[in-house]
């Protein structure tokens, strides 16, 4: 068993051998095997364990986060990491026994007086890969789901976050025995030998061109999957909105872990005679929230040199494709680098062919792109890739409504960001390129079990009319059903 050593840091852990990963799975299936039912106070109890066990730790892991991102505000980690995991183990501690009851369901009368069930039944082990931009939260909610439909886990957490990774494997191996939950750390090696491994259910957070190929290693044993993927998701401000009233919400929106959100705002369609206003009052909000962006606690860093890079690459593309760059506060260039920080950066004058309008952003850079009519901006976003959020923002319902009707997204927020991500009770997922299934509260609890269709056949059936040999009994028996159906 791995510890904390006594100075509250992880003894170091060795990266999971590719090879020993089958193992444990066989180990965790015949686990599996000899308890396939466990009982709602065993889940309760093993739900319990990791709440308190994250709670317990708390401290570490905003320490172990900060360190893996150079660094990251403490805030962001209570708010984004621990106070949503323990949000969705009270809501699944709370619901869970309604959602494990068999469902009786309607019979058509034609098949009474049979009666139709739905049995919920745990699935098996479910694999978990997640991210690097909220890597407690993206491991331990899909845990939550499958601790609370009876399943055991294994998981993958980002190999850009090893500090991380070590503490919640040193953490969740204080509640859980190996064969109840893994985590598997290491880099790609380990996760492509993860992904091939035969699941019952793979849930994969992340890139969509990985999810690309981790959809295709599960295929190779049809494994099924909840894919949550990326995307550039559109925020639409409508002729009706107050700009002062919102600015604040779309900063925070975009600025919350310095951009790396998957449902961040990545670019906004206004109406262009609003573009200059909107860019003037989103970098003087920016300005109040972080006076200064070096040095400050409250601002969280870009996560590797290779995405710093690839964040200024994409203004320097932009501005020579014509763009005009506007970027919040006057910190030190060299300061901001060396620290890898940057600052809300406006972008107008955009042209499709710059890489900033093509590429899911995930940093703090928002190009605005000039849009008239709800038309042209629901047109816009039909014309790409379904994203996995899109916000709206204004006060006229009906076009409200054409939007929620015209567009389709993985989810939605209306005159706000990022909260339908955090609700317990709609589903969490993308849609095509942005994902493909749904976690979270009773849905990710339908996603990691097998929802058994069950018909009970009655003593009163006359479906015995329907055996050969086929006579006069047949043929009125096929009218009625006729009749019935
Ligand atoms: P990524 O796709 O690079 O990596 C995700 C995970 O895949 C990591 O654990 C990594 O180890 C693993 N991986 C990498 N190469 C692999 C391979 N060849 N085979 C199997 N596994 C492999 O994503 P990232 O950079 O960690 O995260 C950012 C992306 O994730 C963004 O696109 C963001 O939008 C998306 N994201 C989506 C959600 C969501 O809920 N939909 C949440 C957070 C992030």
């Amino acid at each position: 068993m791995v510890r904390l050593n006594p100075d509250g840091k992880v003894a170091k852990i060795k990266s999971t051998k590719p090879g020993d990963l089958g193992e444990i799975l066989k180990a965790q299936k015949a686990a599996f095997d000899q308890d396939s039912n466990p009982s709602w106070g065993s889940r309760k109890s093993k739900l319990l364990k990791l709440s308190a066990v994250i709670k317990e730790y708390e401290a570490n892991f905003i320490q172990a986060i900060s360190e893996d991102f150079g660094h990251r505000a403490a805030v962001e980690t209570v708010v984004a990491e621990s106070l949503v995991i323990q949000g969705s183990i009270k809501h699944a501690i709370k619901h869970t026994p309604k959602w494990m009851r068999v469902r009786k369901v309607p019979t058509a009368l034609q098949f009474k007086p049979g009666k139709n069930r739905i049995v919920p039944q745990p699935l098996g082990v479910i694999g978990i890969i997640s991210p690097w931009n909220y890597p407690l939260q993206l491991a331990v909610v899909p845990l939550i789901g499958a601790i609370g439909a009876g399943n055991r886990a294994m998981i993958k957490p980002s190999e850009y976050t090893p500090k991380l990774s070590e503490l919640l494997k040193t953490v969740l191996g204080k509640v859980f025995t190996d064969e109840e939950v893994f985590v598997a750390t290491g880099g790609v090696d380990v996760a492509q030998a993860f992904s091939a491994l035969p699941f019952d259910h793979l849930v994969f957070t992340g890139s969509t061109s990985v999810g690309r190929i981790v959809a295709k290693a599960a295929a190779d044993n049809l494994v099924p999957c909840t894919l949550e993927l990326g995307g550039k998701s559109p925020t639409i401000i409508d002729d009706s909105a107050d700009i002062d009233a919102i600015v604040p919400k779309i900063a925070n929106g975009k600025l919350l872990n310095a951009g790396q959100t998957c449902v961040a705002p990545d670019y906004v369609l206004m109406p262009e005679s609003r573009i200059n206003a909107f860019s003037e009052a989103i970098l003087k909000k920016a300005e109040e929230f972080y006076p200064k962006v070096a040095g400050n606690d409250d601002y969280t860093s870009i996560i590797a040199d290779s995405h710093y890079t690839r964040l200024q690459d994409l203004i320097e593309d932009a501005e020579k494709k014509g763009a005009t760059v506007r970027v919040a506060g006057d910190d030190d260039k060299q300061q901001l680098a060396k620290e890898r920080r940057v600052p809300l950066t406006v972008v107008t004058d955009t042209t499709p062919d710059m890489r900033i309008m093509q590429e899911e952003i995930f940093g703090p850079l928002l190009p605005i792109v000039p849009s008239e009519t709800l038309d042209d901006s629901l047109k816009y976003v039909q014309e790409r890739e379904r994203p996995l959020a899109l916000y709206w923002f204004g006060n006229d319902n009906k076009k409200r409504d054409k939007v929620l009707t015209q567009s389709i997204s993985g989810g939605v927020s209306i005159n706000d960001v990022a909260w339908h991500v955090i609700q317990e009770d709609i589903p969490f997922g993308g849609v095509g390129p942005s994902g493909m299934g749904a976690y979270h509260g009773e849905h990710g609890f339908e996603s990691f079990s097998h929802m058994k269709g069950v018909f009970l056949q009655s003593k009163f059936s006359q479906g015995g009319a329907l055996h050969p040999p086929y006579t006069e009994k047949t043929s009125k028996m096929i009218n009625l059903m006729r009749k019935l159906s």
